[in-house]
């Protein structure tokens, strides 16, 4: 059963709580290494690496608002790569989401992942936080800290997505650290099971104002994406708007690239390895019909739509593209109709089935 627990936070040092946090888990051996957020090589740039020695856990940065990669990517390059081994992956709600649904298509193993999911009030593009980090006497995560308790923050610098996010709070987490709506110079929310509280010493606490400060931001990120998603909508239906949209694109791919689901091949369809009779008297060449399939126009549609339903709205998309294209908006729209018709929420829960057939 899933239990709240308070971790508290000694002489305000909220990051060093949740690093004492994280080396715990190395140390009680409730996982093998953690692929976490660490600030390298220096504190204004932040990217997730993996660490096996508690000591490597002093550069963590989880709460840094920054997110160079999604990464849910990482996550499954590494099981792919790595094997089996207990990985614990710090993620913010929208990489845990991302991961869920990466798992659905068996890009990921969740039996040999421990997920730690972590409230996230926002990130800004690397650029813009690297110069905050090095302007600015207080660090991006300490300003960003002081918001928690209230929730809503003036957000007209975060990234798109973050401006728009709903998810924002450690949900479907095995062990889920929770700031929004307390005083994190105080304590934090730890959410687990029975077991791991017990292992870790944690105690059950309570955290009156959360689900207000909780309820008040995604009040906001809601106008917001509301906003943003009729705008895209507008710019679909009006044939010189998409042209003059496509227009500005190069081509360039980068934000295939950034994408979790695309650099996994999660949702291309899957060269089938016997046709059917029929077919095959057609055709006379299987392998060039299964190459066809799987990288045809039909299949770039079909990938596309796929996408666009299971799309975790985290504008990795977006944040790639040098020309500005409003990329977390559209996918939106477009997966919004299959969403709404099938009750499908991306990255809800584990057992929840895609909205379209996989053999
Ligand atoms: S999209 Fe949401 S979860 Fe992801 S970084 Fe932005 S605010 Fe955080
Ligand atoms: S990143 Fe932007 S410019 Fe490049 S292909 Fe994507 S939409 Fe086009
Ligand atoms: S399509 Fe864009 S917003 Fe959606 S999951 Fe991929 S990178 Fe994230």
């Amino acid at each position: 059963m899933a239990i709240q627990s308070i971790l508290q936070v000694k002489d305000g040092d909220t990051l060093g709580a949740v690093r004492g946090f994280l080396k715990t888990l190395l140390e009680e051996r409730v996982v093998d290494s953690l692929l976490v957020p660490l600030e390298v090589p220096s504190p204004d740039q932040v990217s997730p690496i993996v660490v096996r020695e508690p000591r490597q856990l002093d550069t963590a940065n989880p709460l840094a608002p920054v997110m160079r990669i999604n990464a849910a990517a990482v996550v499954a390059h590494i099981q792919r790569e790595e094997g089996a081994s207990r990985l614990g992956a710090v993620l913010r709600p929208c990489e845990l989401r991302a991961v869920i649904e990466l798992a659905k298509v068996e890009r990921i193993d969740l039996e040999q992942l421990m997920l730690i999911g972590i409230d996230c009030m926002g990130t800004y593009e690397p650029d813009a936080y690297a110069q905050l980090a090095r302007a600015s006497a207080d660090s991006p995560t300490d300003e960003m800290l002081r918001w928690t308790r209230q929730g809503p923050i003036a957000p007209y610098r975060l990234r798109h997505a973050c401006q728009m996010c709903e998810h924002f709070t450690a949900e479907n987490a095995d062990i889920g650290i929770g700031l929004i709506g307390l005083n994190v110079r105080e304590r934090l929310l730890i959410q687990t099971d029975d077991p791991i509280a017990a292992r870790l010493h944690l105690h059950e606490g309570d955290t009156n104002g959360r689900q207000k400060a909780i309820a008040r931001l995604a009040s906001i990120r809601q106008h917001r994406r509301e906003q943003a998603l009729t705008q895209a909508e507008q710019l679909l239906h009006d044939l010189p708007s998409v042209i003059g949209l496509l227009a500005s694109c190069t081509a360039c791919g980068e934000c295939i690239g950034a994408c979790p689901f695309c650099g996994t091949n999660a949702f291309k369809p899957q060269p089938i390895k016997e046709p059917t009779d029929r077919l095959r008297d057609w055709s006379r060449n299987k392998d060039q019909m299964a190459h066809e399939r799987a990288n045809g126009p039909l299949s770039e549609i079909i990938e596309w739509g796929r996408r666009a339903a299971s799309c975790v709205s985290c504008g990795m998309c977006e944040s790639a593209c040098a020309r500005h294209v409003p990329l977390t908006a559209i996918q939106g729209v477009i997966g919004r109709k299959v969403r709404e018709e099938f009750k499908y929420v991306p990255g809800r829960q584990t057992d929840e089935r895609l909205p379209w057939a996989i053999a």
